[in-house]
């Protein structure tokens, strides 16, 4: 969701939000029984409803009953303590107005999205309590609903100090802050779950009732504007195909169309308005907006043909996957507007990689495959799915990941909950529809895009088939599917070979395998060696297919260590490990007495593979041999001495389920890109100790490397953000008096964007028997910014020094590094 304010330097509780989307053809899929007919066409290629999959395996499924038996129940408790549900109950009336509603106005959509994740969950789970209590949600968004339509808590209930956002009267601030729109979209959605899941149109009602009101208010010669965020085109185009009335489908694309500077608004590349869609090249400004905009601008293309929506999303997709995705399918690599970087800045501590990104980014390239039909859109949307989306969520299913960073010191850790709750509804809506990417349908043919053990069925224009996939994928690829046609029956299956078991780490050349050597892949059918045609990445094997056949292949999995791009500063002279779809990290959890960060490890090591199943929820982990690094007053090997040890890495998507650790996923091959631990000094022996800062802060104190600049965070960095204007201080208590006579300190300051700037000022005291006496200085106290400043003093007999600084009137600080001599 957007804050409207900058993102500063420490722990984020940004805003952000929200959702969307799986193309549900609802009526091809025969789910909407007394549908009207759909208008025009579709996507060439069909999403299989997840309704039509039944999963057997071992890696989702449960993953999918800890949403619905956890997750959902405790997000619908936590939506009613947090005031979701009140503010619809103020709304109706119901409750006294009061004061003022929750924080943001796009709160409502967690109650749209809860609904949205439950109804899919109980497709495949009944659970009528749920359905009841769903009923009952229904009822009250109802009553917020105002008579012509209109539905948005915020605006309906009259509380005394309204929110800024919502402006004062409809659709003033849509384009900017309100959020409007966006509500609108997530209701869709919800509804027509909520319609396809029981058969009930309560919801739908609701959604039409307001849909109709979008459509009597906005378009040419009314009014022209367009959502802020992004996600009521793909919530219109869902409402077209649950009610076959093209005015929405219209509204979608005078949503797009409308999209861009005006006369009086230049627009902002923040959402996507500063060019017009049509024109657009690059994937810019917030990645959420981004992602559901593309995904938006996907359905109406595919709805309407209109190419010219189509060269704008084929140019961006290539921009994201040759410059700006994470190798874990992140993306929005800043902080700052929750946003794209530039290209190839794609920072591992501080990346952002919002939960709600990763889903936005599924959405995406599931659209991009049933445009085209290849399968390197899926390679992006595995990726995704099992590491960047997958680690929003902990396994216990109760804390949520915001951002979804590639390195820790510890500092990063999942919440129970969040002011701004987008990734955390999101997280739950999604997984119960994650069975709908397994397959498509195209004429008649049929795709196997991911590897599952399942039971699934479909109608092909052959007729009726039902397929069953055995594996025990991610951990393995060896991969079976039975295909039992009700008659003899032909057509093609297409069987996705992904980009990995090709030599490919991902589509684009962000990424590639250190040694790419792919195995070729070998179909076999009832045992006998078959032909395929390779097309768009998938194995075409056509054939009259009878009951009983059996199609058997061995996707093979050795580890593989993954680079970046050289443009890539922030993964140079590293490695990543992958096996299959997954990417691997290395956690402090798993070490016994040295950190993560001071690791090496060869590009030649070999890795052993070790099923761990009750770690984790059961994991195939690996352990290489590498070596720590530290720090010695040796000159030759440059000081730095390399001990053996034997390094265990984990599933990114696992980390953080042990408490906050620290974690890598790039590791330095290179004795020059590792961070030894310190040698021993007056500083590494000493006790640290400072005023509202963590221990782990504290460590970036003294690990004794220079940092590039004052923004140079790689190697961690102590501030005390949020706070401002008042004195904070950090100490180091020695293992024994010393004669000290100087000290040099690098100030962390990460403006403009950041909160944190040098000190407005700052000195030295010693401590001597009990009492904290200021140094005498010898030279001045500078406060200077991308290096050290030194100070000399007096020589003093010490056992601690304390370094006092007086924080900017209205800014933090902070520092990197402080020595002493
Ligand atoms: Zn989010």
């Amino acid at each position: 969701m957007n804050t409207g304010h900058k993102h500063p330097t420490g722990p984020h509780k940004l805003i952000k939000y929200a959702r969307k989307t799986i193309v549900l053809t609802l009526v091809a899929t025969g789910l909407l029984p007394g549908t009207p007919q759909v208008y025009g066409q579709d996507y060439p290629y069909k999403p299989v409803a997840f309704t039509q999959v039944q999963l057997t395996d071992r890696f989702w499924k449960p993953k999918i009953e800890v949403n619905a038996t956890v997750t959902i129940p405790y997000i619908l408790r936590m939506c009613k303590e947090h005031g979701r549900i009140d503010n619809f109950l103020k709304a109706a009336g119901r409750l006294p107005a009061g004061d003022k509603m929750t924080t943001y106005p796009f709160d409502d959509t967690d109650i749209y999205k809860l609904i949205e994740g439950a109804s899919y969950s109980l497709q495949t789970t009944p659970n009528p309590l749920l359905d009841n209590q769903l009923d009952t949600l229904i009822q009250i968004i109802g009553q917020a609903q105002e008579p012509d339509g209109y539905l948005y808590t915020f605006r309906t209930a009259k509380v005394s100090h309204p929110q800024q956002w919502t402006g004062q009267h409809r659709w003033q601030n849509a384009e900017i802050l309100s959020h409007e729109l966006y509500n609108c979209g997530h209701l869709y959605e919800a509804a027509v779950a909520h319609y396809q899941a029981t058969g009930k149109k309560t919801l739908l009602n609701i959604a039409i009732k307001n849909a109709d009101l979008l459509v009597r208010d906005f378009g040419w010669g009314k009014i022209e504007k367009y959502p802020g965020h992004p996600v009521v085109e793909m919530g219109l185009a869902k409402l077209y195909r649950a009610t076959g009335d093209k005015k929405y489908l219209d509204l979608a694309k005078f949503f797009l169309d409308v999209r861009g500077p005006q006369k009086d608004n230049k627009g902002d590349a923040y959402n996507q308005s500063n060019i017009k869609l049509v024109n657009q090249r690059q994937a810019e400004g917030h990645a959420v907006r981004a992602a559901y905009l593309y995904s938006g601008m996907a359905d109406v293309a595919a709805l309407t043909k209109d190419t010219a929506y189509l060269t704008a999303i084929d140019a961006i997709w290539n921009d994201i996957i040759n410059h700006k995705l994470y190798i874990t399918g992140g993306i929005g690599a800043t902080g700052n507007g929750e946003a794209f970087g530039p290209a190839y800045d794609l920072p591992n501590m501080t990346a952002y990689a919002e939960t709600c990104a990763a889903i936005a980014n599924v959405y995406f390239n599931e659209r991009m495959f049933l445009l085209h039909g290849d399968a390197r859109y899926i390679d992006v949307l595995e990726k995704t799915l099992y590491n960047g989306l997958l680690s929003g969520v902990s396994l216990d299913g109760t804390h949520f990941f915001y951002p979804n960073p590639l390195a820790s010191l510890g500092q990063h850790a999942r919440s129970g909950w969040f002011d701004c709750a987008c990734c955390i509804t999101n997280i739950s809506r999604f997984m119960p529809s994650m069975p709908e990417y397994i397959y498509a349908q195209g004429n008649n043919a049929l795709f196997v895009n991911l590897f599952v053990a399942n039971k699934a069925s479909f109608e092909l224009k052959s007729g009726k088939v039902q397929l069953e996939q055995i594996t025990n994928y991610p951990w393995d690829g060896k991969i079976q599917i039975k295909v039992t046609p009700v008659s003899t029956n032909r057509f093609s299956l297409h069987v996705r070979i992904p980009g990995w078991a090709k030599g490919n780490a991902l589509p684009g050349d962000l990424y590639h395998f250190l040694d790419v050597n792919p195995h070729p892949v070998d179909f076999f059918l009832n045992g006998q060696p078959v032909d395929y045609k390779l097309v768009h990445g998938y194995a075409v094997i056509n054939h009259e297919w009878k009951k009983g056949d059996e199609l058997s292949f061995n996707l093979p999995m050795p580890v593989k260590k993954t680079l970046a791009n050289p443009e890539v500063k922030a993964d140079s002279k590293r490695f990543a490990l992958q096996r299959g779809p997954i990417m691997y990290c290395i956690e402090g959890a798993d070490r016994k007495d040295s950190s993560v960060m001071h690791l090496v490890i060869d590009t030649a090591a070999p890795a052993r593979m070790i099923y761990a199943a009750d770690k984790l929820g059961g994991i195939e982990q690996l352990e290489l041999p590498g070596y720590l690094l530290k720090r010695n007053n040796d000159p030759q090997h440059h000081g730095i001495e390399k001990i053996q040890t034997r390094i265990t890495a984990i599933p990114y998507y696992s980390w953080n389920n042990r408490g906050p650790d620290e974690m890598e996923v790039w590791i330095p091959y290179d004795v020059s890109s590792g961070t030894p631990l310190p040698a021993p000094s007056i500083a590494s022996k000493s006790r640290v100790s400072g005023s509202y800062v963590s221990k782990l802060m504290l460590r970036a104190l003294n690990d004794q490397t220079t940092p590039k600049d004052s923004k140079d965070q790689r190697t961690g960095n102590l501030h005390w953000w949020p706070a401002k204007n008042q004195s904070e201080w950090v100490q180091y208590d020695f293992d024994k008096a010393y004669t000290i006579s100087s000290a040099k300190v690098y100030f962390f300051d990460d403006g403009p964007f950041g909160g944190c700037r040098v000190p407005e000022s700052w000195k030295l005291l010693y401590k001597e028997q009990d009492k904290w006496i200021p140094v005498e200085n010898t030279s001045a106290y500078t406060t200077k910014k991308d290096c050290f400043n030194q100070v000399t003093f007096k020589p003093v007999k010490a056992t601690a020094l304390r370094l006092q600084l007086q924080l900017p009137q209205d800014n933090s600080s902070g520092i990197l590094e402080w020595s002493v001599k």
